[in-house]
């Protein structure tokens, strides 16, 4: 296939501004039967429109054609491959969204009285202990809405627990290969962040982890594996030097796709978790949501966990329990991201122990694989066998005149989502590949082709990189500009508007 051919037809597909024509309706509404409304003594006359809005006239289906040709452009693991290292972009089993969806789960309101809802009510709790038992915690909390805020749970956790023993400690450590929300979260929290940096394995540097710990160490963040794909296998002796200073261990869940079934993070010595759940388990995400981030922490971090909690009466019956003065208040509306919970919970459920365990192993094969594939012409930083997902430098491509960003750019016209770029920080032009257990051997195969090809392009046709993607709707974009300066609206007038930024 030419490469891109999937994408010429959505590229030239007009948007729906331009099918307007005047006069042209979707629908015929019959003529009011009430008085129109004066909008300038409603409104005055600063807000009072002066002029029509100027929206597209159209058929009804020029809008649908404009939105399914839209629905087309986008790229999601629904159509291909997505190695998006760090964020477990693997493939959704649709049983997950009918389970979501079933009208008992669909059509609750969150303020429906908890007697009316019995059978989710039962679901949360088995979700609770389950995570508990995955991770290896003695309790669990639904209720933060991503990773991100579960790290902020978890460290106002420890922060409360220091705080009820009477002492005060201002310091949390974090790896230097750390996901960027670990220190944005430690920061949001009030806590100073002391780098310890990766030896030359790739892992914590026991003797500066020991140099820097003290009375004022509050913990230590971590994710194991960490984010170049390496286990650990310190990790006792790290909780060790943490533990005898005061600290505690929060494990950053993210990479927990790379263990289920095999280690857990409450065995390893840590004291809180959280998991990405639109990770791990399986839901869709991307474009910023949703997701859910589960806290779960030791018996002596539970009186501070964010309120209402579940609690079974001797009856057996459930309900929400808001009684709790040490907690440390709520950290999201309701009780989280329920739908997300549930589809989670099918996964899990579907798969049972076992198939959680062949998860971690395929997904560790798949890793170590495509890592062996491209071994000769991109190495790994790090000479060692993988976890889920290994991160590529693209030095010596550089030297030859393409940046990550070019590579990752032109896979885009080989029909690949790219990997993670330019992260973790120190691994010099990073590409991060985590290919999960979903993809078969043939399309890893693919991959290593592509990334093979377009090694050689670079010396061939140097052009074909520094200009790609090729086939997309837009090109090479200023991407700071477009994440901070969208230029998304259309103007009646014809013509683009002046971007508006915030
Ligand atoms: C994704 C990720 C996070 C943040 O999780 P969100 O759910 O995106 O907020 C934190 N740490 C690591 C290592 C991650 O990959």
């Amino acid at each position: 296939m030419a490469v891109g051919a999937d994408w010429q037809q959505a590229d030239r597909t007009p948007l729906i501004y331009d099918r307007s024509h005047p006069g042209r309706r979707g629908v015929r509404l019959p003529a009011p039967d009430v008085p129109a409304l004066d909008e300038a003594a409603l409104l005055g006359p600063a807000l009072a429109r002066t002029a029509p809005l100027g929206l597209p006239e159209v058929a009804e289906n020029d809008v649908v054609r404009h939105y399914t040709a839209l629905s087309q452009m986008n790229y999601g693991v629904d159509t291909g491959f997505y190695p998006l290292g760090s964020c477990t972009m693997k493939y959704n089993p649709k049983v997950n969204e009918w389970v979501a969806a079933l009208p008992g789960f669909q059509r609750v309101h969150p303020l429906q009285p908890e007697d009316t809802v019995p059978g989710l009510l039962e679901f949360l709790a088995s979700m609770e202990s389950i995570l508990g038992e995955i991770s290896g915690m003695d309790a669990v909390t639904l209720q933060p809405a991503a990773g991100a805020q579960g790290e902020f749970t978890g460290v106002l956790l420890m922060r409360a627990l220091i705080r009820a023993r009477g002492e005060e400690r201002h310091t949390l450590i974090i790896p230097d290969s750390a996901h960027g929300t670990n220190p944005a979260t430690a920061a949001m929290a009030g806590y100073r962040v002391a780098v310890v940096p990766s030896n030359v394995r790739g892992g914590v540097d026991l003797a500066a982890l020991r140099g820097l710990v003290n009375g004022d160490t509050a913990g230590l963040m971590l994710t194991n594996p960490n984010t170049l794909g390496l286990f650990e296998d310190e990790i006792l002796e790290i909780a060790d030097v943490v533990h005898s200073a005061g600290g505690l261990l929060y494990y950053d869940g993210a990479n927990a796709n790379a263990i289920l079934g095999e280690v857990r993070p409450g065995d390893m010595g840590f004291d809180v978790v959280h998991l990405n759940l639109h990770k791990t388990f399986s839901t869709p995400h991307g474009g910023g949501g949703p997701g859910s981030g589960p806290v779960g922490v030791k018996a002596v971090l539970e009186p501070f966990l964010p309120g209402p909690r579940l609690h079974r009466a001797p009856s057996g019956a459930l309900s929400w329990d808001d009684d709790r003065p040490q907690s440390i208040g709520k950290v999201r509306s309701y009780y989280g991201n329920v739908g997300i919970v549930l589809r989670a919970l099918a996964y899990i459920l579907s798969h049972g122990p076992d198939g959680l365990r062949e998860v971690a192993h395929t997904a560790v094969l798949n890793a170590n694989y495509l890592r062996a594939r491209l071994a000769e012409r991109y190495p790994t930083r790090y000479d060692r066998s993988v976890m889920h997902e290994f991160v590529l430098t693209l030095a010596g491509q550089k030297e030859r005149g393409a940046s990550a960003l070019d590579v990752a750019k032109r896979l885009i016209d080989y029909g690949v989502y790219p990997p993670t770029v330019y992260f973790p920080l120190v691994v010099k032009e990073a590409l991060m590949v985590e290919p999960t257990e979903t993809e078969s051997k043939e399309t890893l195969d693919r991959f290593a082709d592509a990334l093979a090809a377009i090694d050689q392009e670079i010396d061939a046709t140097p052009d074909a990189l520094k200009t790609a993607p090729h086939h997309t709707p837009v090109g090479r974009l200023d991407e700071a500009e477009a994440a901070r300066r969208p230029n998304i609206r259309w103007s009646a007038g014809g013509g683009r508007p002046e971007p508006t930024g915030p």
